[in-house]
């Protein structure tokens, strides 16, 4: 497979005049040190029956993840175990939401992340996780689409592929669409007159901070509103809940005190997020408030790996979907089993250490980098305790065809045999009166090195791509 290099310099200069951009590293200063982010020249085949069924399951899956998060008790029985095991971050979630007030508007921005596993020549979606808190590249992934899409119509560029199998990607537009929704629904039910401005809170130095300032602009441009990105120490210092439960600021980079309507959450979701206890004050002070949590606490705990584990047992995923809609969504699955000793967590093990390969051991955290494979799989759980291993489950290994692309990264193209995995994005918003809006917003392809065991494209393992749907 050749690269035209006309085309790659055309598909590099696309990514710098699109917006395509990443920080060089966590230290750059803002607007300093930009680069393209990597991304596949070609979009990479995906089975159009897999891509449909994915879509199918994305409004089911919205309304899954809500149900499970309105029901607190079943939230905190599953999680006991793990949070005895992992008492310092999903012990500390749980708590903080049993001391949470619920809100009556609610938003859930979720991607919902798959392989197409193929065995005997015969390809099946497979779901690798829900992603509840802090989905990402919704901006740079639809702007890799209109990329290939783009260089696809040229004739000297050799890509090869047909435009009309190139899926639309609206992934923006849908989530920045929620985020106003769930904004007017609040100001409407509180009756804010004055300032009311979204927030997006963030982490310092996030190198993945131009794909979140695309959706700021976005708000701004296609719905009016102010959408800000705050740090947790800046809400920590300039926000505080009064008497009515509205998170009130006066922010520096606003310039006149404002309520908060929605809080959207790009971080939050791993231990380090909060270096000390003012980032966890941060957070139960938004908590507290009424303010539209995307996730709360509770949504972000049913995207735990535990809560993705225990949906894999007989008659979980019924408990909240009707038949047609739970079986759908079960397809997607494969096998999880618990390690904790109650829960036959021994013999799980010792499969694993028998077969290390066909399994991948989670533990309860997010943003890639975090799993077990192979060997290290197998050391890990020989050397762990049995109060140790309840903070992980294992996960049946999924095998997904591996495709030739070229893989351009600063600058430079290579080419290389790599594997994808599909995002699906689904928006969630329901009013005071349980009115639901709930819709499916486009995908984000990333592929990575078929050698690669883990990794998303903010860990610099995977890189920005989009469907080609095949048959
Ligand atoms: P995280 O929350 O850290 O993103 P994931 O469950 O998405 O956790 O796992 C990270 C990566 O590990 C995935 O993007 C995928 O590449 C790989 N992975 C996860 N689960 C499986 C699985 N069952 N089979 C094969 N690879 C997997
Ligand atoms: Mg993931």
């Amino acid at each position: 497979m050749d690269a035209s290099p006309r085309g790659v310099a055309e598909a590099i200069s696309y990514a710098a005049t699109h917006g395509m951009l990443i920080g060089q590293s966590k230290q750059a200063p803002f607007g300093k040190g930009l680069c393209h982010a990597p991304f596949t020249y070609r979009p990479s085949p995906v089975d159009a029956k897999c891509y449909q069924h994915a879509l199918d399951i994305t409004v089911p899956l919205n309304h899954l993840v809500h149900a499970i998060a309105q029901d607190a008790e079943y939230l905190h029985t599953t999680l006991a175990g793990v949070s005895k095991a992992d008492e310092k971050f999903t012990g500390r979630l749980l708590a903080l939401e049993k001391a949470s007030p619920k809100t009556d508007i609610q938003l859930s921005i979720c991607r919902y992340d798959y392989f197409v596993h193929v065995e005997h020549d015969v390809r099946s979606l497979r779901m690798v996780e829900l992603n509840v808190i802090a989905a990402s590249f919704g901006a740079l992934g639809a702007e890799t689409s209109r990329m290939h899409r783009f260089l696809a119509t040229h004739p000297t560029y050799n890509l090869h592929v047909d435009v009309d199998r190139l899926p639309e990607n609206d992934a923006l537009t849908g989530i920045a669409r929620g985020v106003a929704l769930a904004h007017n629904l609040f100001r409407k039910r509180y009756a804010v007159t004055g300032a009311c401005i979204a927030l997006m809170v963030v982490e310092p130095g996030d190198q993945n901070a131009y794909d979140q300032h695309i959706l700021q602009a976005a708000l701004w441009r296609e719905h009016a509103i102010d959408l800000v990105r705050v740090t947790f120490l800046d809400v920590l210092a300039h926000g505080a809940v009064d008497s009515a439960g509205l998170l009130q600021l006066n922010l520096p980079q606003v310039g006149k005190p404002a309520t908060a309507s929605v809080v959207y959450f790009r971080t939050g979701y791993v231990p380090e997020n909060y270096p000390s206890e003012k980032e966890w004050e941060a957070r139960a002070l938004m908590e507290r408030s009424m303010a539209v949590k995307c996730p709360s606490t509770a949504m972000q705990l049913v995207g735990t790996k535990k809560i993705q584990q225990v949906l894999d047992s007989p008659g979980e995923v019924e408990r909240f979907l009707n038949g047609a809609e739970a079986s759908l969504v079960r397809r997607t699955f494969v096998r999880q089993y618990s390690l904790a000793a109650a829960e036959g967590g021994e013999a799980a093990a010792d499969m694993a250490i028998e077969r290390p390969h066909d399994f991948v051991l989670k533990p309860q955290r997010e943003g890639g980098g975090h799993n077990l494979y192979d060997d290290e799989l197998e050391a890990a759980l020989r050397k762990m305790s049995a109060h140790e291993r309840a903070a992980y489950v294992l996960m049946q290994r999924i095998r997904p065809q591996v495709i030739e692309n070229i893989i351009v990264r600063d600058g430079v193209a290579a080419q290389v045999d790599v594997v994808s995995e599909l995002g699906m994005y689904g928006v969630h918003v329901t009013d005071a009166d349980g009115k639901v809006e709930s819709f499916a917003s486009g995908s984000l392809l990333r592929s990575k090195a078929a050698s690669a065991n883990d990794g998303g494209v903010a860990a610099g393992v995977a890189v920005l791509d989009s469907p080609y749907l095949v048959d």
